[in-house]
């Protein structure tokens, strides 16, 4: 049995395996392709408060807004969702992973930036370390051991703006229509005062992200969103969609946490506490495996344990709509509107676990 760890990839997860496994007393190192981990940033941060809660990120100092909100937009029709409290935050991803790094680092963790870690860096690694595999969407580590594949990709596009026309600074749009952005959406966001993002995700088998970004931001009622802000920021992504089968290899003692192992929300491609949560529990397992305690693949059964059923619920949510046309969404934002399903929505909504919102829903008379 091995009692040491290789993480490949200092984003959040690889960042807090590592942090989780120095807490822990096991020793752990850390090898990112990257000189500035974290830059240049890909990503949106909308983080729900009670998600980031969980992962023990003094993240504060990178929040740039709050929302308590969002405009569903499906056809002609719009649902709006509206907490008095807050409901999550938006986060400089950048910022987010700077303080991750900081926190690894002041707590002695070894980091080797600049280090692309490649098959014959794995095998040399893998004789005596036990591999974790947070190295993204794109994973050397699950390539290498063999790991099933991601079964689909979501192909993003996203761009901030300057001084954009947001009016509402405390809610993010979000626009349905497979016409417009197939299999997934777009959005428009207020990352802070002076600076609002547009993006859009689709199939990855349905065409290309910067062609349906460019077709998007031409509809009116983004345009109008987005006024005459200055571009300041603009870059293409992938999200996974859909666990791998699995994501741990006990003989070979190599785990995946994060976008590595799919562990994001395919109705929104949210990953960073899903993949963190991965990491936490993760590190828990090879504590106890290296003190003959347990197994490595206790790791997977309690992931799947807590997140499987809500990665499902929202597996059926992101197949269903992408299978609807403007008319029938504009039919179901007309039913959950009737159904006051969007008041239901302010009360009771929540991000991450569409499970707990379902049961709130039907035994809502009990609730109120
Ligand atoms: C447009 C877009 C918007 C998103 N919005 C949100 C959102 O609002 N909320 C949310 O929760 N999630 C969001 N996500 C998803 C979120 O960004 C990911 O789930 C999250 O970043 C996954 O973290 P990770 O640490 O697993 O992987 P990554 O952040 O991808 O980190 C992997 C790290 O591994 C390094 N690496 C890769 N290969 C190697 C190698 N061979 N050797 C060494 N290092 C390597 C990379 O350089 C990188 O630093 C969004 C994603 C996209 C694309």
């Amino acid at each position: 049995m091995k009692g040491r760890v290789a993480v490949v990839g200092a984003g959040t997860s690889g960042l807090l395996t590592a942090r989780r496994l120095n807490e822990l007393s096991v020793d752990a190192v850390v090898y990112e392709q990257r000189v500035r981990p974290g830059y240049p940033v890909s990503a949106s941060g909308i983080l729900s408060i009670g998600g980031l809660s969980t992962l023990g990120i003094g993240y504060r100092g990178a929040v740039t807004n709050t929302l308590y909100g969002a405009r569903l937009h499906m056809g002609r029709e719009t649902i709006e969702v509206r907490s008095r409290r807050a409901v999550a935050r938006v986060l400089d991803r950048s910022k987010l992973n700077e303080i991750c790094y900081e926190e690894c680092e002041r707590s002695g963790v070894e980091i080797k930036v600049g280090r692309r870690v490649d098959a014959t860096l794995l095998g040399e690694l893998s004789k005596d370390r036990i591999i974790v595999g947070a190295d993204g969407v794109v994973s050397t580590v699950a390539r290498h051991f063999d790991f099933p594949p991601i079964s689909r990709h979501i192909l993003t596009y996203r761009v901030e703006y300057e001084h954009g026309s947001l009016d509402d600074n405390r809610a993010v749009e979000l626009f349905f229509d497979n016409s417009v952005t197939p299999g997934f959406f777009g959005w428009v966001s207020p990352v802070s005062e002076v600076v609002c993002e547009a993006g859009v995700g689709i199939d990855s088998r349905k065409g290309n992200s910067k062609k349906a970004f460019e077709g998007f931001v031409k509809l009116d009622s983004v345009r109008k969103l987005i006024g005459k802000g200055r571009i300041i920021n603009e870059g293409a992504g992938v999200i996974p969609v859909g666990l791998r089968r699995h994501f741990v290899d006990e003989k070979r003692e190599v785990l995946l946490v994060g976008d590595a192992a799919g562990q994001v929300k395919p109705t929104t491609g949210g990953g960073v506490i899903f993949g963190g949560n991965g990491a936490l529990l993760a590190a828990n397992a090879i504590h106890d495996y290296i003190n003959q305690n347990g197994q490595l693949i206790d790791y997977e059964k309690r992931w799947r344990r807590e997140f499987e059923k809500e990665i499902r619920l929202h597996s059926f949510l992101h197949t269903l709509y992408a299978s609807l046309d403007k008319k029938q969404l504009e039919r179901i934002a007309g039913i959950l509107k009737a159904t006051r399903f969007d008041r239901f929505l302010d009360r009771y909504g929540d991000m991450d676990r569409p499970s707990v919102m379902i049961k709130r829903f039907f035994f809502r008379d009990m609730l109120e």
